[in-house]
Formats: C-alpha cells, sequence, structure tokens
C-alpha cells in the first residue's frame, strides 16, 4: 500500500520539557534527515537506534538539540518507516520541529492516522486499536488494565476463536451440501446443534459482563438530587477529597471535554452536568417533570439525599417520586445532628433502595456510600486479569446481533430447515462478529472510529 508520510506531535500538549514529533511513511527518514545535523547519517544508521544530533532549518539555523529514534519498517508501530524526534525544548521547539518537518514533505497527520495505519497494515486489529484509544482516556488504573488487556488482543483472541467454531460449522454443512447420499443427517443435526449452541453460550458469556466493562470504561454516570441545604456539595466535596479527583481533557478532538471522575475502588465515577443537574436543587422547577425524569434516568446511579435533622417536606416527597424504578442509593445526611425526619416513609415509598447514613460535616458513612456504589455495579469484586470485559458500545451491539442469528440458526436447526438455511445464519455471525475486530467493515465505519482519536496516536 502506498501511503504519504505523516506527522504530529504525539506527546499530550502542555507536558513538561519534552516533546516526542512521530513521523510516519515511505519518505519518513529522508524527510528528518534532511534536517539532521549529528555523526551519521540517519539513512545510514542501523534500524531502532536513538541517535544524538541536531535539526537545523533549511537556512541552516539550529531549531534544538534532538534525539532521533529511527525505526525501519515493517517492525514499527505502522509498520512503515517510523522516526520519533524528541525535542528537549518542549512544546515549542516542537511545534517548530513540526513545521519544518511539514515544510519538508511531511503532511499532518489526522486524529488517530498513526493507529489507522497500524490496523490497515495489519498490525493490530480493530477491537485493539479501538483499545488504544480507551488507553489514552481510561479514568483509573482498573479501566487501564481493562484497555490493556484488549490491545494486546484477548479480545480479539476470544471472537477469532468463536469464529473458528463458526467457520467448523459451516465446513460441516458444505461437507453434507456436497455429500447428501451419505447417510449423516442425523449426525449433522446433532453437532450443529451442540455446536451452535457452544457458540451461543460463548457470546452471552461476553455480554453478561459488558455492562461491567462499560462502566469500567465510561464511568458511572451519577446524579446527586435533593432539596436544597440537605448537604449535596458537601457530599460531593467529601467524596472528591477523600478521592482523588481525576480531571481528564480529550486533548485534540474539536470537543474539549473537561469531565470530572473519582475513583471509587477502582470504579471511575462520572459526575454527570447535563442540563446542569449533577447537583441540582430545584429541578423540577427549572425543567419540569418530564424532562427531569428523562434526565434523570440517563444516569446510570442517583444519589437521593436527605436531611437527617428535618421532617419530609413535599418537596422531598416529590424527588422520591420522580426517582421510583430508577438506581437510586438514598443518603441521610447531617446524622451528627438529632433525627428529626421519618426515615421509614423514605423506606416505604422506596423500598429495596439502599440507604446509607452520613455525615458530611465529620465525614462519616462515606466509606459505607463507596461500599454499596461499587456493590451496586459490581457485586463487590472486579476481575480485570482474569476475564475480558467487552466495554465498547459497538462491540456489545455487534455481540447482541451475532447473538440474534446464532438464535435463529439453533432455531432453524430445532426444526429440521435446509441446511443452506442454516448456512447463511451462521455466516451471518460470523461476519458480525468479524466486524468487532475489523474485517469486512467499511470505509466510512472506519473513518468514523478513527476520527475519534486524538492527533499524534
Ligand atoms: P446543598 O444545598 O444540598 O448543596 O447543601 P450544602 O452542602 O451546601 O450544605 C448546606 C449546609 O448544611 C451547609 O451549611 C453545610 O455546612 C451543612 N451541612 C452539610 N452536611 C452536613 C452534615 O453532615 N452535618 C451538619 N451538621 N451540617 C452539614
Ligand atoms: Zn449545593
Amino acid at each position: 500500500m502506498e501511503m504519504d508520510t505523516i506527522a504530529a506531535i504525539s506527546t499530550a500538549i502542555g507536558e513538561g520539557g519534552i516533546a516526542i514529533i512521530r513521523v510516519s511513511g515511505n519518505n519518513a527518514i529522508d524527510i528528518v534527515d534532511s534536517l539532521f545535523k549529528g555523526k551519521k547519517k540517519l539513512s545510514t544508521v542501523d534500524s531502532h537506534t536513538i541517535n544524538y544530533g541536531y535539526l537545523i532549518d533549511i537556512n541552516g539555523e539550529i531549531i534544538d538539540e534532538v534525539l532521533v529514534s529511527v525505526m525501519r519498517a515493517p517492525k514499527t508501530f505502522t509498520r512503515e518507516d517510523v522516526v520519533e524526534v524528541n525535542c528537549h525544548g518542549g512544546i515549542i521547539a516542537a511545534k517548530r520541529v513540526l513545521d519544518t518537518i511539514l515544510e519538508n514533505g511531511a503532511r499532518l497527520a489526522e486524529p488517530g492516522e498513526f493507529t489507522k495505519r497500524a490496523f490497515l497494515n495489519g498490525r493490530i486489529d480493530l477491537s485493539q486499536a479501538e483499545a488504544i484509544m480507551d488507553l489514552i482516556r481510561s479514568k483509573t488504573e482498573r479501566a487501564m488494565k481493562l484497555a490493556m488487556r484488549q490491545v494486546e488482543g484477548k479480545l480479539s483472541d476470544k471472537i477469532k476463536e468463536i469464529r473458528k467454531e463458526l467457520l467448523e460449522i459451516l465446513a460441516h454443512i458444505e461437507v453434507n451440501i456436497d455429500y447428501p447420499e451419505h447417510d449423516i443427517e442425523s449426525i449433522t443435526h446433532e453437532f450443529l446443534l451442540q455446536k451452535t449452541t457452544k457458540v451461543k453460550d460463548d457470546i452471552n458469556f461476553l455480554l453478561s459482563h459488558s455492562n461491567q466493562g462499560k462502566i469500567l470504561r465510561d464511568g458511572i454516570s451519577t446524579v446527586i438530587v435533593g432539596r436544597p441545604n440537605v448537604g449535596k456539595s458537601s457530599l460531593l466535596n467529601t467524596l472528591l477529597r477523600e478521592n482523588k479527583a481525576i480531571v481528564t481533557e480529550i486533548p485534540g478532538t474539536t470537543r474539549d471535554v473537561i469531565e470530572e471522575y473519582i475513583s471509587i475502588n477502582g470504579v471511575p465515577l462520572k459526575l454527570v452536568d447535563t442540563a446542569g443537574i449533577r447537583e441540582t436543587e430545584d429541578l423540577v422547577e427549572k425543567i419540569g417533570v418530564e424532562r427531569s425524569r428523562k434526565a434523570l434516568s440517563d444516569a446510570d446511579l442517583i444519589l437521593l439525599v436527605f436531611n437527617n435533622n428535618e421532617e419530609l417536606t413535599s418537596e422531598d416527597i416529590k424527588l422520591i417520586d420522580l426517582v421510583k424504578g430508577l438506581r437510586v442509593i438514598v443518603v441521610i445526611n447531617k446524622t451528627d445532628l438529632p433525627k428529626e425526619l421519618n426515615i421509614d416513609r423514605i423506606k416505604e415509598k422506596l423500598n429495596d433502595v439502599p440507604v446509607i447514613y452520613t455525615s458530611a460535616k465529620e465525614k462519616k458513612g462515606i466509606e459505607e456510600l463507596e461500599e454499596v456504589i461499587s456493590k451496586l455495579f459490581f457485586e463487590g469484586q472486579i476481575q480485570t486479569d482474569d476475564l475480558t470485559y467487552i466495554s465498547n458500545s459497538r462491540h456489545i451491539a455487534l455481540l447482541k446481533n451475532a447473538l440474534r442469528s446464532v438464535d435463529e440458526a439453533i432455531q432453524s436447526i430445532e426444526e429440521w430447515l435446509p441446511i443452506d438455511m442454516i448456512a447463511i445464519d451462521i455466516k451471518n455471525t460470523m461476519d458480525f462478529l468479524g466486524e468487532i475486530i475489523g474485517e469486512a467493515i467499511s470505509d466510512d465505519l472506519s473513518d468514523q472510529i478513527f476520527s475519534q482519536f486524538c492527533v499524534g496516536k
């Protein structure tokens, strides 16, 4: 595949003294070589070496003192020739270096273009490419481990395994179609039923942990509600203080989002601020019952806060009605003050909802709250080490489609339908799974996926 040479700054903007410009493509070495002044010409150095020297512009003026890594195809991230220029002068120098490289024949890389090339050149599959994006954005160490496993190809391996089983089924069907005179029909029937059921179980297993995977990856989107002065802000601040706040910035994208996360036992809790309802006082008054209900049901978790020191008000009741049926934890705050609240009434109206007693003032009950949150979503345990969590919505949707197809196949087998009809369902199942790892996906889809990356990745 003939591709032009691309370049971008691949270190995060704003990071300390060092910056790296990555160049990839057929002319990567020549382009940087024409600007490099060192002991040897870069075109003559061994692959995978680091070379000290200076970068000079066309007028012979020194831009920066640099270390240049030269990596020749195919053992590189993109499988093309790759040159990485380490600038000592930090980001300002890096921008000048990049500009000079661009003036000398490279093109500025699009977001995700390095990873896209790694994918197109067969170095990684699509689910691995997507995991690289997750890795960059991961909020907690656990989420990072999960993404890392996917980068390593654990999910791809699992998908490939299932596809192999399906292929075996197809091969078996082929044989049966080719030799109909053989009396193997009933054997085939048993075989098909057993094999397809196994595939169905495998897909179900992957799907059964997808919720957790998604939450590890995206965080538990959480809204804190309660009437004024019950202590929402105080609780929020206590949670933030006790759990190092993670503020992630997604650089390089058009919408530079800043989101607030806190880590609850390694699970990112994402404090949502849709329509300004993250910490809301008069939600209903502000946006109406219908819309508040919709906004609240979009959240994964609602913390409904009451004041232990005051009697239940009609406003409290309104909020209780609003959250009924959603995933709620009741927080009775200000337990350092005498009890005035009719807690039984709350429990009656919201039965089966966990109730936690806190004092934001005295920092009490916060650990219990965190424990209930992680229990609610993970039953206490997360096994990132020995489980492949599906975490990406695109993968989840495709797995569900695959499940539907294999189900149809099973039904057809059970009804003794013609074997070529079964083959179609099996083929479909294979295709859906193939899309996860990027086999048979359209250019549009791949463009769309890679455009979500940062520049330089
Ligand atoms: P919000 O309006 O729900 O966000 O409530 P705030 O967090 O702003 O708190 C309202 C008032 O209650 C402030 O004066 C807080 O210091 C106080 N407060 C919050 N939590 C507690 C608590 O657990 N115990 C006591 N005694 N006061 C609290
Ligand atoms: Zn407040």
